[in-house]
């Protein structure tokens, strides 16, 4: 039994796509040395119960509390561990807590505060495609849960018509079917309909699908929440099963 004292601490770590090989060692360490893990009900069912170990799992959309939670019991003597899927700083849960950790008592700013990385979906997906993020790319939140809408077109067309490739997480969810169609448009528009588009699901889960086509080609129920998108740029191509971009771009090699 830990005692309330200054020994608490806080780690927000990632447990990666879904494959437990891809959790790293310093992940799993942590989690054996934890008192308390805390995080959204399908990343909690990730972790193996155990005497001394206090699972709090909680629904989607209250990361705030979530995250005051966490600092409230690390500075009663807790260790706690805040889960988040992939990487922790990539859409998730790492920016929640050093908000609540900003409208929390000044105390918390002494709190044993770490972050621990994963590997992101983007990079997972990747990984399966071939190297279609080879060249410089942007990564980019769909959900207009935190966001306008409007922020998101904008984004999007100014990063397809620099010519970025992108990365798309939480692309297409039940509650706002028609956005990801626009989405599409606003590519194909941006990039040209030839650009590949790859549609990873459940990337390193023994469902894993993955589907490659052109930007023409592409329909909104290619993706779903469980979906990474990726849009190559103009010099995106197919070699095989593969799909890559090249490492240079303009006449760097001309
Ligand atoms: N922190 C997470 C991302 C959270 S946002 C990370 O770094 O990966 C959740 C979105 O991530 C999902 O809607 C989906 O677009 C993507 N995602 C997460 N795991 C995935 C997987 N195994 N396969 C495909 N997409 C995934």
């Amino acid at each position: 039994m830990i005692a309330p004292s200054k020994n608490g601490w806080v780690v927000i770590a990632g447990l990666g796509p879904g494959n437990e090989a891809l959790v790293t060692q310093e992940v799993r360490d942590t989690i054996d040395a934890a008192t308390d893990i805390v995080g959204y009900i399908p990343y909690v069912k990730r972790i193996a119960p155990r005497d001394g170990l206090t699972l709090h799992a909680s629904d989607n959309r209250v990361e705030l509390d979530r995250a005051t939670h966490a600092l409230e019991m690390a500075a009663t003597g807790k260790r706690v561990v805040v889960v988040s899927s992939g990487d922790p700083g990539v859409f998730a849960m790492a920016s929640a807590v050093f908000e609540a950790l900003e409208a929390g008592p000044k105390d918390w700013l002494d709190l044993d505060i770490r972050v621990l990385p994963g590997i992101t979906a983007m990079l997972a997906a990747a990984a399966q495609i071939g190297a279609p993020l080879g060249h410089d790319f942007a990564a980019i939140n769909l959900s207009d849960n935190l966001k306008p809408w409007s922020l998101i077109e904008t984004r999007l067309r100014a990063a397809g018509e620099a010519g970025f490739a992108m990365a798309f997480y939480n692309p297409r969810s039940k509650s706002r079917p028609h956005q990801f169609a626009r989405a599409l448009e606003i590519l194909r528009d941006a990039c040209g309909g030839d650009t590949l588009i790859s549609f990873a699901r459940d990337v390193t889960k023994p469902t894993q699908q993955i589907n490659t086509v052109a930007l023409k080609h592409a329909t909104p129920e290619m993706a779903d929440m469980r979906t990474m998108v990726i849009v190559g740029n103009r010099d995106t191509r197919a070699i095989g099963r593969f799909v890559y971009t090249p490492r240079s771009a303009g006449d760097a090699t001309s």
